[in-house]
């Protein structure tokens, strides 16, 4: 029997995962619809692609550059929204089946979470709302059976390998890290990084916020907490491996000590494609892998001395409660001022230790408390690059 037509609501269309996820919908128009779309203010895009999808809704969340945009291209049965507060009205549409939730940074957790509340599957790109919020989130899928199927591709690859035995076999997960572009540099050359140089990443073509995460590490920090709350790991359960080609994507130890990768090409269309289709699989859009071509594959220890990122992240995965707001909101703040050439490349790292350490501990915060303190933490970095 052929498949039912899943409804897709896209929140964040226009960026890295948004753009490959409307790749991976046109490629298979009698499963997937492209239901709704949003973007933060982005408006030439979104307009692009309403014309190119015939969504039902948009919404541009930014309502000051909604405003300022002349929609007289719109189809016109293509409703716009604005607002931040659509994208949860779009997020808990009755008609939308699948919420990939492509947003950038803790921006997307209000909408993540409504996706969640309604019982929706979530297809989560959106790392930032587990490492801020996991064990909420989990919580709340728990009760309203919403599915949270991957879609950063470490835990695409740990999701997929997980299927080879009982949860209780699995011993441990070993998440693949490129090690990004400063992967051989030194501690003085570290320092001396700049903008055009972390935004430069040798294998993956992402956003500028994950890119540069990439670069100091902090990516594989976020994704240790992620990996934490989404598959109930304990942290020591959770190791990292240096794997410069980005061909191995993940893997899981069971405890007869049998090792399941699961691999392809670094092309986010991969995982994206088997998050909108999960459980069934389609036929690939991203290119495969050519082992016609000789091919080596290298894995090294990380070095902690020059990421300390990753020690950061193993912390927070182990303290929980408010740690993981603190530190991704710290990161985000950061990340923004070395962009805007305010912080050195490797302040960042210390700027959210700084902050982190700073912070009044909750074991079990609310939601409100934990968007509370992310507010608090970027203010905090602004006053620590100050000093
Ligand atoms: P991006 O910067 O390319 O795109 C971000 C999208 O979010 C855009 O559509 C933008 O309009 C929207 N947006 C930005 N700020 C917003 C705000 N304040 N409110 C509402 N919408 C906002 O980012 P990306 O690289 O596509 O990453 C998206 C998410 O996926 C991130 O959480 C990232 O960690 C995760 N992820 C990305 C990749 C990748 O290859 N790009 C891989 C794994 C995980
Ligand atoms: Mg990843």
């Amino acid at each position: 029997m052929a498949p039912p037509v899943a409804n897709v609501a896209v929140l964040g269309s226009t960026g890295s995962i948004g753009t490959s996820a409307l790749e991976v919908i046109a490629a298979a128009p009698d499963t997937l619809r492209a239901w709704a779309l949003s973007a933060h203010s982005s408006c030439q895009c979104l307009l692009a692609q309403a014309e190119r999808f015939a969504p039902h809704r948009i919404v541009v969340s930014d309502p000051v550059a909604a405003a300022e945009f002349c929609w007289e291209d719109l189809p016109p049965q293509v409703e716009l929204l604005t607002g931040p507060e659509h994208l949860e009205t779009i997020a808990r549409e009755p008609e939308v089946d699948v919420v990939l939730a492509a947003i950038v940074g803790s921006a997307g957790l209000r909408g993540t979470w409504a996706a969640v509340e309604a019982g929706k599957t979530v297809a989560l790109a959106n790392k930032e709302t587990m490492v801020v919020a996991g064990p909420l989130v989990t919580d709340l899928a728990n009760r309203t059976g919403a599915r949270i199927v991957p879609v950063d591709s470490e835990h695409s690859a740990v999701f997929q390998a997980m299927q080879a035995g009982r949860r209780e076999e699995v011993k441990r997960i070993i998440l693949t890290a490129s090690g990004g572009p400063f992967r051989r540099h030194s501690a003085e050359q570290l320092a001396e990084v700049t903008v055009e140089d972390a935004l430069r990443h040798p294998t993956w073509d992402m956003g500028p916020k994950i890119t540069i995460d990439s670069a100091t590490m902090m990516n594989k920090a976020l994704e240790i907490i992620e990996a934490r709350w989404l598959f109930d790991l304990e942290p020591d359960q959770i190791d990292v491996v240096v794997h410069p080609q980005s061909i191995v994507h993940s893997m899981v130890e069971f405890v007869d000590g049998s090792i399941v990768a699961q691999l392809g090409s670094p092309d986010m269309k991969l995982p994206i494609q088997y998050a909108l289709t999960y459980p069934r699989r389609a036929p690939s859009v991203a290119t495969p892998l050519d082992f016609g071509e000789a091919m080596s594959l290298e894995f090294e220890p990380p070095d902690e001395e020059r990421f300390p990122a990753l020690a950061l992240g193993r912390e927070v995965a182990t303290s929980g409660g408010t740690a993981g707001a603190v530190l991704n909101a710290a990161n985000e703040a950061a990340v923004e001022r070395f962009r805007a050439g305010e912080l050195h490349f490797t302040e960042i790292v210390p700027s959210c230790r700084a902050v982190l350490e700073q912070h009044d501990f909750d074991p079990s915060p609310s939601l409100a408390e934990l968007e509370k303190l992310d507010a608090w933490a970027r203010q905090e970095v602004l006053r620590w690059a100050c000093l």
